[in-house]
């Protein structure tokens, strides 16, 4: 047997990476173990978020962005440009980026000196962790606590099974070296719509399919509709009700068969199709049959409300526990496990996790939806502010959009903010900050925000909540 550490974490995502820091931090002697291995062979810490997920994917969304605006909006104001995209270039930089991020991790857990361990991990019985290199080699580890952070995986549909090289997942949509001449996205999820987004941008012809009748089911529906208009005004070919069910990839190009609301078959012809229907629990491997830890029945280890798994001294934390599939979520939930093996009593609220979409304009969403909080039967005012109406954003000449804001219609307390329009990721924060603090519209209102500022829209939405809004007429209020 050979060293006993206070807490083995299996997984450096954001989940574990974050938690094996913290437990450093509060002077546990922890070890993280990571299997990641890069196309160099070496081995890279930073999880799906750092390596192919929240990071490389806004690198490629702000340069196509660049692109877009220097090509078609620049024009406005009075600015002429000639402009043309190197692909290689900029996944290049989104490549440094991310070289630079997970080598950032590496630096900090030699700086909180926590052990980087290279290999495969596999929880047994009695909190021992069986680590094998990528040699093959088997070392067993001893911890008084484990945290299990093995994240996600992209899921796979039978009609149209990953090639990587014509149908690929979000990952592969990643490293296209070309634009390609017309692309399919399968899912209008987050992902589907980012990835949509940046090589609609580039100049794709982009067909989004899209199996359930309403766009962005989960999101607020009226910031949800919104979006749809906008994302069809930028040229996203957006189709719901459309269910793949089958593909042939011939030669260079894939034909997609897909079905309508109504039972009609379809087909389109793509350069590149992407397969983004979602993300399941990655635990391949990961647990001993006697471990004692139990997963649920959509495959998620089970765990409480402070992320403890059914055998005792094993913590679970991210993408691979319930919950929103979420980089920050993930975060939070190690900074809570390892205060909690410390000692601490942190508790983490799953009322107030901020989610976004980081189109453009980006969509922001905290706390409840306007349809949830109407099934919850509670009495709630609406404020809305468009952009359209915030002078900062004229200026930038990004003005769709608004800010949404739902408050308590008895005790005004924000109970959620819905959000599209320029910076919708910052704005939603501030109210994110508030409703942490048990806000009320008013108190929002009667904030002094910095003017020109886009974070008006804010201060006006709440104000409209109750009817106060100045620039702009104001709703009747609605119970
Ligand atoms: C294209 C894309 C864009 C995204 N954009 C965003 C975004 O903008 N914002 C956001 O909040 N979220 C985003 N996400 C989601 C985000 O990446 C995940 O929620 C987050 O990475 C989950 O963190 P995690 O630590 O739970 O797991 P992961 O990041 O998946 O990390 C798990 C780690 O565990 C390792 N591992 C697994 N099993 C073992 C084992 N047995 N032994 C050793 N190591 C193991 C894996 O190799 C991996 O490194 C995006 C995801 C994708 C795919």
């Amino acid at each position: 047997m050979s060293e006993k550490f206070d807490v083995i974490v299996i997984g450096s995502g954001p989940g574990g990476y974050v938690a094996a820091i913290r437990a450093a931090q509060l002077g546990l002697k922890t070890a993280c173990v990571e299997k990641w291995v890069n196309k160099d062979g070496k081995t890279v810490n930073g999880g799906t978020c750092l390596n192919v997920g929240c990071i490389p994917s806004k690198a490629l969304l702000d340069s196509s962005w660049k692109y877009h605006e220097a090509k078609d909006d620049f024009d406005i104001h009075g600015i002429e440009a000639k402009v043309k995209i190197d692909v290689k270039k900029m996944i290049g930089r989104k490549d440094d980026i991310v070289k630079k991020l997970t080598g950032g991790v590496a630096g900090l857990f030699m700086a909180n000196k926590v052990t980087s361990i290279e290999g495969t991990g596999k929880l047994l019985a009695g909190k021992k962790v069986e680590v094998t290199d990528h040699n093959g080699k088997s070392t067993t580890y001893e911890a008084e606590n484990i945290i299990l952070a093995s994240g996600s995986v992209p899921v796979n549909i039978p009609p149209a099974p990953v090639d990587n090289k014509i149908i690929v997942d979000s990952t592969g949509a990643l490293e296209f070296t070309q634009v390609p001449k017309r692309l399919g996205v399968i899912g209008a999820g987050v992902i589907g719509l980012e990835l949509g987004s940046v090589w609609n941008r580039l100049g794709s012809d982009v067909v989004v399919l899209e199996a359930l009748d309403s766009f962005l089911a989960i999101m607020d529906q009226q910031i949800a509709k919104e979006s749809q208009k906008i994302f069809k005004k930028q040229g996203l070919d957006i189709r719901l009700s459309c269910r793949v069910t089958g593909t042939e990839v011939k030669g260079k190009e894939v034909v997609v068969t897909y079905q309508d609301k109504d039972g009609k078959e379809h087909q389109e012809t793509f350069d590149k199709l992407i397969v983004c229907v979602g993300r399941r629990p990655y635990t391949e491997g990961l647990l001993s049959e006697d471990a004692g830890v139990k997963l649920d029945e959509r495959g998620f280890i089970y765990v409480n409300d402070l992320c403890m798994t059914s055998a005792p001294g094993v913590w679970a934390v991210g993408d691979v526990v319930r919950g929103p599939m979420l980089a920050h979520k993930a975060s939070e939930e190690g900074v809570v496990v390892a205060e909690r093996i410390a000692g601490q009593k942190p508790m983490m609220n799953y009322d107030v996790i901020p989610n976004v979409i980081y189109t453009h304009p980006e969509i922001a969403a905290v706390g409840r939806t306007e349809e949830q909080v109407k099934a919850d039967g509670e009495p709630y005012n609406v404020g809305v502010f468009p952009f359209a109406a915030s002078g900062r954003a004229m200026a930038a000449n990004d003005t769709h959009g608004m800010v949404k804001i739902i408050a308590h219609a008895e005790t005004d307390r924000v109970l959620g903010a819905h959000i599209v329009g320029p910076s919708a990721a910052d704005l939603v924060q501030q109210v994110a900050i508030a409703m942490e603090f048990g806000s009320s519209a008013e108190d929002i209102g009667m904030t002094v925000f910095g003017h020109p500022t886009l974070s008006e829209a804010v201060k006006e939405a709440a104000l409209a909540a109750n009817g106060h809004a100045i620039h702009i007429a104001n709703r009747k209020k609605r119970k």
